[in-house]
């Protein structure tokens, strides 16, 4: 079927009042020749909605290009089915930014309409990508702790299902360790069981959970609906397909004889939390040295926490599990003494009624303070020192035992050598679970991250943030990693509790479903959730460079043994980061390419200089900053009349290309707004924006070339809440360019 372009405006929201209506109408119907040009007065309500349709029926219509607010809200009601629907915002981006009845204010929104027409027209319809093989509902859940228990379970429940694969004997985790739980039922005063026990049983026998225990993954290949995994369990090798994956694979303690400045290694009777836990599981805790009741047993807290030198985070559970081994130790004898050396006491929600419980024992002693020394003295007992307490003194106790807090290191971290000690052979639940208990005392273990083995071009294993925690985005997008289709729950992806983990999964599971089903119809996951588009490559024309396959923040794109890209399009997140990347510009998408933003920027009017209007373009990122460009028109802030946006899917995305053509074209300046980057980053496409700094950089060679100045290009970081920022952003920009003067390409 032909293209046929319909233009509607809305003159409502002050649209109306601000603009001259039949001007703008004179863009769509002389300059572009579009014969379809309406007007009314709200067209959002069920009667606007109504007229679109009816029009569209009677004009055939195949494309829709809405002017009226911004492309961000309203999607469901301008959503016409089998329609091309393209938004321009004249209602946030113009009239409400603009002074009313102005000619920059009319300029502006002919620019945007132009712009807008012209997308319209270079746009394909979208056709979503569906592969020839069926996709997979299956979710495969990597680890048998409560983590991976509770994602099987709540996936099961949702009709899923499911493959639970555990490396060790039998299924718990860490749980299987514990003796007791801290409460996370009402009133949250008393230990509790700990939860592994019942689970087992209901993963057991629930018929959409299969379990494999004892069980590795040798290789994981494909992407989301289609992830072929190879397993190896008791040296036998099989396959299965799976939809999507969550990661649970839990922490490993830190490595306590790091802390020997805290006695570790010093005295037997040193032991860690963990090693508590054994003790306290065997039925009596004893001291390791002579086997005599434990009467005096002090804790140090973030025994390596907190403390640049090991792991510089809270392990955010440490606090709690002390508070319950101090009522273990209580509870054994009463007259026993427990102290409790802390930095901070963190017992987050319903967690503090327990700490209430415990200050409420006259038996357990809590002292905030800085412990500097560990020593053994005569008869097997401890001194501890204690500086800078809240009583401003120095304390010394003499304990019969130590138990240092260590914190928690993801499994996925980075490869580290961690030293597993353990009282001696401490047993779990079930008897055959021997790999729990099978480490010896000292022995050394060289822990590698090797546990999804992903036949992925950029590496076997998730990527990691800063200590070894697999992430994809901490602030929007929990759970999510940047291997698409491969969710984190638990320990794995920060340091939480049994309760916290329960909930995590739960969330794990849900985006592992979510995934499938967005992958079963072609859509793309979060970002941008229900994009159909997908990058196309030209491949006649592709040199080898590796530019995409390297630069795809998502692992996205494979290469054959020629260096030939092999893209995989359920992994793709449709940011655009290749397309960005790409030096002989053969990568598109069907509404999203070279030539449709090139074109866009072409079709803005650019003023002779006499005109004393000059123009500056920015490139915007969809993410925060449209939003917050929205934002600034929602508060009624004013905005520079000169600014011309083009909103991108990432900086990422950003071709050089564009820069050029701009200035060639005599825009006099360029900027890029996009999310802030570097380690605490809001780059919803991870390093997107950070890749668009660095080809930046290159942009100053182009400028030399055209023999124009660096100050008319540059990039701005902002965040969804800066939006009051963009105002000074723009007329700062603006006052550069009055400063470099007007381009002199204007008018070629
Ligand atoms: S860079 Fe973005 S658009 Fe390109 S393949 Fe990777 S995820 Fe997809
Ligand atoms: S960036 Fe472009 S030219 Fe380079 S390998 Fe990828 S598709 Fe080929």
């Amino acid at each position: 079927m032909d293209k046929k372009l319909g233009v509607y405006i809305c003159t409502g929201c002050g649209i109306g009042d601000s603009l001259d209506i039949e001007k703008l109408s004179k863009v769509a119907t002389k300059e572009y020749k579009i014969s379809v040009c309406k007007t009314h007065a709200c067209l959002c309500a069920d009667e606007g909605v109504g007229f679109i349709k009816s029009d569209c029926e009677a004009e055939a219509v195949t494309t829709t290009i809405i002017c009226a607010c911004s492309r961000r809200i309203h999607q469901d009601i301008f959503d016409f089915a089998d329609k091309v629907v393209e938004r321009v915002n004249l209602r946030e981006h113009v009239v409400w930014s603009q002074p009313a009845n102005h000619e920059d204010t009319q300029m502006m929104a002919e620019d945007y309409l132009r712009m807008g027409i012209v997308k319209a027209q270079k746009s394909q319809a979208l056709d979503p990508y569906k592969p020839a093989e069926e996709i997979s509902r299956v979710v495969l859940v990597v680890g048998g702790g409560v983590a991976g228990m509770t994602a099987a379970i709540e996936a099961a429940k949702a009709g899923t299902q499911v493959v639970l694969v555990e490396k060790e004997a039998c299924l718990g985790g860490f749980s299987a360790k514990l003796h007791k739980h801290f409460p996370v039922n009402p009133p949250y005063d008393s230990l509790q069981t700990p939860p592994h026990v019942a689970m087992i049983k209901e993963v057991e026998v629930n018929p959409n959970i299969n379990v494999h225990t004892s069980a590795k993954i040798q290789k994981i290949a494909g992407g989301p609906g289609l992830f072929d995994v190879t397993m190896e369990q008791k040296g036998e090798s099989s396959q299965f397909r799976v939809g999507a994956i969550v990661l649970a694979a839990g922490f490993v303690p830190y490595d306590a004889t790091k802390l020997a400045h805290l006695g570790f290694g010093a005295s037997p009777n040193v032991i860690t939390n963990v090693q508590m836990e054994e003790l306290a599981k065997k039925g009596k805790i004893i001291r390791p040295s002579d086997g005599k009741e434990a009467k005096n047993v002090a804790f140090i807290q973030c025994a390596g926490s907190r403390d640049a030198n090991h792991l510089p985070y809270c392990s955010t559970s440490c606090c709690m599990t002390s508070l319950k081994q101090a009522i273990y130790v209580r509870e054994q004898n009463q007259d026993t003494a427990a102290y409790i050396f802390y930095k901070d006491m963190r017992t987050m929600g319903q967690h503090e009624d327990f700490y209430i419980r415990a200050q409420e024992d006259e038996g357990i002693f809590l002292t905030k303070g800085e412990v500097v020394g560990v020593k053994a003295i005569a008869g097997d007992n401890l001194a501890v020192t204690v500086e800078n307490t809240l009583l401003g003194e120095n304390i010394q106790i003499e304990a019969d035992m130590v138990v240092l807090a260590t914190g928690m290191v993801p499994v996925t971290g980075i490869e580290m050598v961690v030293k597993e000690v353990t009282i001696d052979d401490a047993s779990c639940e079930q008897e055959q679970c021997s790999q729990v208990s099978s480490a010896t005392p000292d022995e050394t273990a060289i822990i590698k991250s090797d546990i999804l083995n992903l036949e992925y071009r950029q590496g076997p294993e998730l990527p990691q943030l800063r200590y070894g925690f697999p992430d994809s985005h901490f602030i929007c997008f929990p759970y999510e990693t940047r291997r698409t289709g491969i969710y984190a729950a638990g320990c794995v992806r920060h340091p939480m509790d049994i309760g916290a983990c329960m909930d995590d999964a739960c969330g794990a599971a849900l985006k592992a479903i979510q995934c499938i089903e967005l992958t079963s119809h072609g859509k793309a996951v979060h970002p941008r959730v229900g994009d159909m588009s997908y990058p196309e490559f030209f491949m006649q024309r592709c040199t080898q460079c590796k530019r995409c396959t390297d630069e795809c923040p998502f692992g996205a794109i494979n290469e054959d043994e020629k260096f030939n890209p092999l893209p995989n399009p359920t992994r793709c997140r449709r940011c655009g980061t290749c397309m960005g990347a790409c030096p002989e510009r053969i990568i598109s998408f069907k509404d999203y390419s070279i030539d449709i933003i090139s074109s866009m920027m072409k079709a803005i009017n650019v003023p002779e200089e006499d005109e004393e209007k000059p123009r500056v373009l920015v490139f915007m990122c969809e993410n925060d900053a449209v939003p917050a460009l929205d934002m600034a028109g929602a508060k009624r802030l004013s905005l520079n009349p000169y600014v011309r946006v083009i909103p991108v899917r990432c900086l990422g995305s950003v071709h050089l290309v564009w820069i050029t053509d701009a200035l060639s074209k005599g825009i006099d300046g360029v900027l890029l707004i996009g999310c802030k980057h570097g380690d605490d980053y809001q780059c919803h496409f991870v390093k997107g924006s950070e890749l668009a700094n660095t080809r930046l950089s290159k942009v100053k060679e182009t400028l030399d070339r055209l023999r124009l100045e660096s100050e008319r290009v540059k990039m701005v970081q902002l965040a969804i809440n800066e939006y009051d920022l963009l105002p000074g952003i723009f007329s700062e920009f603006m006052e550069t360019m009055e400063k470099v003067g007007p381009n002199p390409f204007k008018g070629f």
